[in-house]
């Protein structure tokens, strides 16, 4: 049969099947662990702002996002010029993709990281290049910094890295990117830094200060608690910014996602006392973890990474029947992501059983 044919790339995305995702039918777990949100619900005067803005969907939103833009310039200290909103830091990340990336180029970045690079680096065109995190679950840098090739186009370095923890040392990083040639950008995803607690971290906005490559996403859908609302933001010098505006979907941030991103940035402080809670859950957790005999990597993040490997998947079905839900990533390990008090001791005594064999018996 002649059909049109979507393009070969697209044989390496995998296939999403339409379906309700789990939780929204029937009686399944009751505390969602699985995506990095914030367990908190929306502060009120967020969402007081966003409810009002509904009032005006008729319209089309700012396309750029300008008042928002101001803000957020202004609160990182950043030429405005330096600033691209997008519909979250995925979002963000996909225009980078498409601004920079022909076929046959190079994208390197650590794996096992963030879900979302293969399946954009391979919606260009790029080839991923994946190179292995060390054992405690850190970026190789010295490894990502030689498998850059004349066709590396793009580096993506994902601090704290998602799923296992660490985020990447300032000195470290200062020593990589004057091994990475200045042609190449580096991507800093910083998804997860509010919730960072280690001063010899890095800063990656200290490093696009001193780097004309490298570039910066922050995002309002973790520590903000804006995940639904879909906003975040590039920081990048000029050149860069600019190719990121032309490769974004017009009007793609919506009136309601800027207005309570801006809310957000005003309720900044009250937002920061609940950063707080979740980092004191998290020290928590990792203590008495660690105290069981896992060996959990450092985390920097709002979750927990479970080394398992072949036990991944047991692990998780003795989660989902106990009523929390994880994120198993097969014959790897569990990404749990920090919740409120209930929902972490009912993890912790998941993770108890385990150690003891009860739960395979
Ligand atoms: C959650 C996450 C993001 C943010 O995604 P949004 O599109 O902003 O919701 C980006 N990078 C990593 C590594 C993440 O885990």
């Amino acid at each position: 049969m002649i059909e049109p044919s979507p393009r070969a790339a697209l044989d390496a995305v995998p296939s999403y099947v339409p379906g309700r995702p789990p939780g929204t039918a029937g009686n399944g777990p009751a505390y969602k662990m699985s995506s990095n949100e914030n367990p908190f619900p929306p502060l009120p005067s967020v969402l007081a702002t966003a409810t009002e803005a509904v009032g005006t969907m008729n319209r089309y939103p700012d396309m750029f996002s300008v008042e928002l833009t101001e803000r957020i310039a202004a609160a990182r200290q950043v030429p405005v010029e330096d600033v691209v909103v997008g519909t979250g830091s995925s979002g963000v990340l996909s225009q980078t993709l498409n601004a920079m990336c022909d076929p046959g180029d190079e994208v390197v970045y650590a794996w096992r990281s963030f879900e979302a690079y293969p399946i954009m680096v391979a919606l260009t065109g790029a080839r991923s290049v994946q190179v292995p995190l060390t054992p405690d679950g850190r970026h190789d840098l010295r490894a990502m910094a030689d498998a850059v090739t004349d066709q590396t186009e793009v580096i993506l370095v994902c601090s704290p890295n998602n799923p296992t923890g660490p985020a990447v040392r300032a000195l470290e990083l200062e020593e990589f990117l004057g091994w990475v040639p200045p042609d190449v950008l580096v991507v800093i995803d910083e998804a997860y830094t509010e919730f960072g607690t280690d001063p010899a971290a890095a800063e990656a906005l200290a490093a696009y200060r001193r780097h004309q490559n490298v570039m910066v996403l922050r995002t309002f859908s973790k520590a903000y608690g804006l995940a639904g609302l879909r906003v975040g933001y590039a920081v990048a010098h000029p050149h860069i910014a600019m190719a990121l505006r032309k490769a974004a979907v017009p009007f793609g941030v919506s009136h309601v996602a800027q207005r309570a991103a801006l809310a957000s940035l005003d309720a900044y402080p009250e937002l920061l006392t609940r950063v707080d809670a979740v980092v004191a859950e998290r020290e928590r957790l990792l203590c008495a973890l660690r105290q069981d005999g896992w060996a959990i990597p450092d985390t920097q993040a709002n979750f927990v990474w479970l080394p398992l490997a072949e036990q991944t998947n047991s692990f998780a079905e003795e989660a989902t029947r106990a009523g929390i839900s994880v994120r198993p990533f097969p014959d790897e390990g569990v990404r749990v992501t920090v919740d409120c008090p209930e929902a972490n001791d009912i993890f912790l005594d998941v993770a108890r059983r385990f150690r003891r064999g009860g739960a395979t018996s």
